[in-house]
């Protein structure tokens, strides 16, 4: 028999909470028990910036999005519904700063 392996989250906060999907980009909880990208984050289409050290949104234009990917090595076809969470954005970030990146794609 295998014993359930599955839930090894659950001890960290010692407060019991619904398990609730949560938005992959600003945490926000859903209400279904999926992860998913809310609708603040994530334009089907345009590009969606998302600093977590600020909590701003910022809505790029394709141009300066594709010129920022490049920037980190990234290349993608379209720009389309990408949601790009960084934790420090030009707001926020001091001059050395290493940009934590991370690229999600929401699709209609
Ligand atoms: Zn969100
Ligand atoms: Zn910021």
């Amino acid at each position: 028999m295998l014993s359930a392996m599955g839930r090894c989250s659950a001890a960290s906060t010692g407060i019991a909470k619904p398990e609730a999907g949560r938005c992959v980009v600003c945490g926000v909880a859903g209400s279904s028990p999926n992860d998913f990208i809310c609708a603040d984050c994530g334009d089907p289409l345009a590009v969606t910036m998302f600093c977590r050290g600020c909590r701003r949104r910022l809505a790029l234009d394709p141009d300066t999005a594709r010129a920022f990917l490049a920037g980190h090595g990234h290349a993608f076809d379209s720009m389309q519904g990408l949601v790009l969470k960084v934790d420090r954005c030009g707001a926020c970030m001091a001059d050395d700063d290493f940009v934590d990146l991370a690229i999600y794609r929401i699709r209609l």
